[in-house]
């Protein structure tokens, strides 16, 4: 350790003894050796020399000659004396070297004598700090000068500083603010943004509508909902914000879905603004939409007193749905089903007959869900057959009651279910309808389309030979042998 630490000192102070340093004093000794350092003092016995390895006094018999080292400062002046007043090129070097050796003040005079000789040279300005201004170079100082007239002579003013018209810091100083070019006043540009003002407070349009719906229905039921509006569809719920987002959702995908399987394409227009869905969560409630929600959007007293004896409504065209789901008893098959029957009542211009209209909405319920379970009909008894329309009430059971009513011939011609009204339909037709729907979607999607864009225009008949190609007997050939495959 010992042997290795003096190795290296001695290393170093013979390094050291090459490289010496401009400026240093220079201390000869008689015997040829010379240090370096700064003279600190010295009289006539001793010089005290200071080096980097610490502060040494030295004999003066020793020593040969004490030559004083020459300063950064001295080599200027000498560089500065020996320097041609128009020499350009000169000073710029000289300047550069006083940076380097940290003669800041030198450096700045020597690029001032630049500028005497050449006043636009680049460097020496950016190294005074001057700034370029149309060509020009200017002090900071100057230069807001220079501004100041020129903003004055085009009638401008300075408002917090910044130059502009007189006219315009009278707005500033209004309240107003400049959006795009266009002044506004602070209501203004709210309104720009969307919003409105409900109860002296700023709301976006939107959700100023969908207060009025949360209010309308807190009123009415005493109970606040929750209300999501989407792209196409308004949901009001009693249920949870986790089960009304579910329906919201559900019900876009479905809008998406026949959007892509009748045009093409998920965002095409079936209605302007948004159907609205709403979901109350028990018969009370339900009972006080019909009487103190819904006359607002339905005049019809009677048809009002049916709802509420049916226990869910839907009317299509304005597109309003209201039905009761319990909680505990959630289920996403009313949205399926009912926006089933508002689009396909919206893309057929209200011309679907209900057969059709039952059958197409269990359909997207099945597709959707993993079975049918709503059903729109009102029939209820089915005579003592009623035990069988208990069991049909979901479709789970349907293609098995199909193949029985086929098998037995029991089954309602097409022909025949093509003119039984909704609420005369019964669990045998409406299995029927689902199952031809399904076959026809599934086995022949354009024919189907085809078939239902005839509708618009004219009666079963007509959209049977037109679409389907087929008369209603032919379809129920057909459908025969497909449904016996069915499990
Ligand atoms: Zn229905």
């Amino acid at each position: 350790m010992t042997v290795s630490r003096f190795g290296a000192m001695l290393v170093f102070g013979l390094v050291c003894l090459f490289c010496r340093r401009a400026g240093a004093d220079t201390v000869t000794f008689k015997d040829g050796r010379i240090m370096e350092g700064k003279v600190v003092s010295q009289d006539d016995e001793n010089i005290t020399l200071k080096t980097q390895f610490g502060t040494q006094k030295i004999a003066r018999r020793d020593v040969a000659k004490v030559e004083k080292g020459e300063t950064a400062l001295d080599e200027y002046q000498k560089r500065r004396d020996a320097l041609k007043s128009d020499d350009l090129e000169g000073h710029l070097k000289l300047a550069l070297w006083c940076k380097e050796n940290k003669l800041t003040g030198q450096a700045k005079d020597l690029y001032r004598m630049v500028l005497v000789l050449e006043p636009n040279q680049p460097i020496a300005n950016k190294e005074l700090g001057n700034i370029q201004y149309n060509g020009t170079w200017y002090s900071p100082a100057d230069l807001d000068k220079v501004k100041e007239s020129e903003n004055k002579a085009k009638g401008l003013v300075k408002y917090k500083g910044q130059w502009m018209p007189k006219e315009d810091v009278d707005k500033l100083e209004k309240g107003m603010k400049k959006v795009g070019d266009r002044w506004m006043t602070p209501d203004e540009e709210m309104q720009s943004k969307g919003y409105t003002k409900v109860d002296g407070k700023w709301v976006k349009a939107e959700d100023k509508e969908r207060l009025e719906v949360e209010k309308k229905l807190e009123k009415a039921l005493g109970v606040k909902p929750i209300v999501i509006f989407s792209a196409h569809f308004t949901v009001a719920s009693m249920l949870s914000g986790e089960h009304t987002k579910q329906m919201s959702d559900r019900a876009e995908e479905i809008y998406r879905f026949f959007g892509v399987f009748f045009e093409g394409k998920p965002d095409h227009q079936f209605w302007m603004g948004r159907a609205q869905l709403y979901v109350l969560n028990n018969r009370n409630n339900y009972e006080d939409f019909v009487n103190f929600v819904l006359p607002e959007m339905l005049h019809d007293e009677d048809t009002r007193k049916f709802f509420l004896k049916s226990g869910a409504f839907q009317v299509t065209g304005p597109n309003i749905s209201g039905t009761s789901i319990e909680e505990d008893k959630f289920q996403l098959n009313g949205v399926d089903h009912v926006v089933a029957h508002f689009l396909l009542a919206q893309y057929c211009g209200g011309r679907v007959p209900p057969w059709l209209y039952e059958g197409y909405a269990s359909w997207m319920e099945t597709k959707f869900d993993d079975a049918s379970r709503v059903h729109c009909t009102t029939k209820t008894s089915y005579g003592d057959r009623s035990e069988i329309a208990d069991k049909a009430s979901s479709s789970k059971s349907w293609p098995e009651l199909i193949r029985d009513s086929i098998e037995t011939k029991t089954d309602t011609p097409l022909e025949s279910m093509m003119n039984i009204s909704l609420n005369q339909l019964d669990y045998e037709h409406l299995s029927k309808s689902w199952s031809i729907v399904s076959m026809l979607v599934e086995n022949s999607k354009d024919a189907f389309i085809s078939f239902i864009r005839k509708l618009r225009t004219g009666d079963q008949e007509h959209a049977f030979k037109e679409g389907l190609g087929m008369a209603p007997a032919e379809v129920d050939g057909k459908w025969h042998e497909w449904a016996m495959k069915q499990k």
